[in-house]
């Protein structure tokens, strides 16, 4: 058997940095409270606890603080509250995700009806929805769109992949030409996970089987799992080395490896370490562990 890793994947800069702001903010306050898991991966949320970060949820804010912003950002209502409470912030926000709340917030104050193109229940879209006052709306299919609205600001969750975000342009604009009178296009999908999703697409292309390493509630690792099983090859994802089951790899030649944004290397080795153990098993050699 042979192991095959995408060329692109595994941690982006932008959690790389809201890590590091954390870890040097940790090692100067004894306890900070994170709005929110700083990334979608279980393990690096373990060591951060392990360090002084407690996570706390919108209903239970710190009386004090400091207050840390995940890097999926939130809206304006938290630095106000913020600010009215004296509590510091620590704030991650992606740079990319900044953007996005930027122009949510000033499509919405030019009148235009602010559509993201995402899942309505993931933090960085309800941040980005909140900059949009209430003049925005998350929607996954054109139909969502509510009737009547005539100037459309769209933009994407920043882990869309591009050809479904340019898929949903082109139906929006086929099915609601009749009423539409001015349409903005606002690019803001991430090159980060953009450029790992074709990675991965194209180790799909060659291997017989994918594991893609990723915290379960990360979005661009669900994508990722997603891209995969397009190209007609089946993938599983997995968090922990122990997650993977020896019969996944059962008549494969060639298992591909491909990780999440929110995905720290080590636990990419980890599981590439268990895949050779269980390929060295099935190949009928003495395994390393
Ligand atoms: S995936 Fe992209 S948008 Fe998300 S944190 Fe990483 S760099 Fe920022």
């Amino acid at each position: 058997m042979e192991i095959i890793l995408a060329r692109d994947m595994g941690f982006c800069w932008g959690v790389r940095r809201a890590i590091a702001i954390m870890e040097e903010a940790v090692a100067k306050e004894e306890e900070i409270c994170s709005l929110g898991p700083i990334v979608h991966n279980p393990l690096v949320m373990e060591e951060l606890e392990r360090k002084g970060v407690k996570m706390v949820q919108g209903n239970d804010l710190p009386s004090k603080g400091p207050l840390a912003i995940t890097a999926h950002g939130a809206g304006p209502q938290v630095y106000q509250w913020a600010k009215e409470h004296g509590v510091p912030l620590i704030d991650t926000t992606c740079p990319i995700v900044t953007r996005s709340q930027r122009w949510a917030q000033r499509m919405a104050r030019e009148g235009f009806t602010v559509i993201v193109f995402g899942d309505v229940g993931h933090r960085e879209v309800k941040g980005v929805l909140a900059w949009a006052e209430d003049k925005g709306i998350a929607v996954t299919d054109p139909s969502q769109v509510p009737p009547g609205v005539t100037r459309i600001a769209v933009m994407s969750q920043t882990t869309q992949e591009p050809q479904k975000f340019s898929e949903f342009i082109a139906r929006l604009v086929s099915e609601r030409i009749g009423e539409i009178h001015e349409l903005r296009v606002i690019n803001t999908l991430c090159n980060v996970t953009s450029s790992q999703q074709e990675a991965a697409r194209e180790l799909a292309k060659e291997v017989d089987v994918v594991i893609v390493v990723g915290g379960r509630n990360s979005a661009n690792t669900k994508h990722l799992v997603e891209v995969c099983r397009e190209e007609g090859v089946p993938a599983y994802q997995v968090e922990r080395p122990e997650e993977v089951e020896p019969q996944w790899l059962q008549g494969c030649q060639k298992i591909g490896v491909t990780a999440g944004a929110s995905t720290p290397d080590w636990v990419v080795e980890e599981v590439v370490g268990r895949l050779r153990e269980l390929a060295a098993v099935a190949d009928g050699l003495p395994s390393h562990s």
